[in-house]
This record gives structure tokens, C-alpha cells and sequence, in this order.
């Protein structure tokens, strides 16, 4: 794997150990620092060193190509694996414990599935797609999180407090 640069496209690449100008290289870079096994990138800067053998690669925009990535994989066809649940969970900036808070499982059950000890159900790995989605869809995963209370409990009554009119409303739980 080569070193990923942060330098803008334009300026020749040129090898940290040699200074001396790199060729491109024309096969696809299998981008593995995200964690996932299967991706390969082209249309991007990647480039040998003549002299030493060292790879170099750059890579413009790191956000844009995550979130296409994550896209990718959210909407696959393929059943989630593990590499998959992780990469998702890491896209949403969370950790694993929240992220099991947001799904309702236990963080015992979820290291499992992060672990590809053993594969989440049909319905929860419907529910990660979606809790993902939502996230990128709202563009903030802490909003998310009131969608899903880290544990249900009972209540007496709920009193809705709030203006018709102006539909602002306020939520109050009564609990028992
Ligand atoms: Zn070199």
C-alpha cells in the first residue's frame, strides 16, 4: 500500500526518500485505510518512485469520497459484513456503545456483529442501513439518536404541550 498525500492535484508527485519525480501508475489503487477489504480507486494520482519502488498516491477530497463510499456500501446488494457495519458505524463518527444504544442491542451483540463473529438478523441489518441513511440524510447523527431512547420505559401519559397554530409543540413524559 502506498502513502496517501494530502497535497492538492497540479504539482508532479515526487518521492519523499528520493525527491526524484514518480511515474504514474495506470492500475486501480486498492484503497484499504478505511477498513474495507474491496475498494479500488481510479481517476485518482497514484505514482511509483523509479528509483526506490515507493507508491504514492493522492487522494483530493477524503470527506467526498467517504461519503460516496458509505453510499455505496449502505445501498449494496450484498448482505452487510462486518468490515461493512463497521465502516458504516465510523461514517456516522460514533462509537460502538452509542451505536448499539441507537439499534436497541446489546454492546455485547454488537461487538459480534463488528467482529463478524456472527452476522446481524435480516431486520437489524435493515435498521444500520437505515440509521445510517437518516444520519446523511440529516446530516448530524446526535439528532438521530433522539429517535431511538437508549431504553424503552413506561409511562403513565404523555402530555403535549404546545400551540396549534404556530405547531410548535413541546413533549412531556410522565413516568410511572
Ligand atoms: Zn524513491
Amino acid at each position: 500500500m502506498g502513502r496517501i498525500e494530502k497535497l492538492g492535484r497540479g504539482s508532479p508527485m515526487k518521492c519523499k526518500r528520493c525527491e526524484k519525480e514518480m511515474t504514474p501508475i495506470e492500475e486501480k489503487y486498492h484503497f484499504t485505510s478505511n477498513g474495507l477489504d474491496y475498494v479500488y480507486l481510479s481517476g485518482i494520482e497514484y505514482a511509483r518512485c523509479g528509483e526506490c519502488g515507493e507508491k504514492s498516491v493522492r487522494i483530493p477530497n477524503m470527506k467526498m469520497l467517504l461519503e460516496g463510499i458509505g453510499e455505496a456500501v449502505v445501498t449494496k446488494k450484498l448482505t452487510l459484513e462486518a468490515q461493512d457495519i463497521v465502516f458504516l458505524r465510523k461514517g456516522m463518527g460514533i462509537k460502538a456503545k452509542e451505536m448499539a444504544d441507537i439499534l436497541g442491542v446489546d454492546t455485547a451483540l454488537y461487538s459480534r456483529w463488528e467482529n463478524g463473529h456472527v452476522l446481524p438478523g435480516k431486520a437489524n441489518a435493515r435498521l444500520i442501513r437505515l440509521v445510517y441513511a437518516a444520519s446523511k440524510e440529516v446530516g448530524n447523527t446526535e439528532d438521530i439518536k433522539k429517535f431511538f431512547p437508549p431504553r424503552d420505559r413506561e409511562f403513565v401519559r404523555v402530555i403535549l404541550n404546545g400551540d396549534v397554530e404556530s405547531e410548535e409543540f413541546e413533549f412531556e413524559e410522565m413516568v410511572a
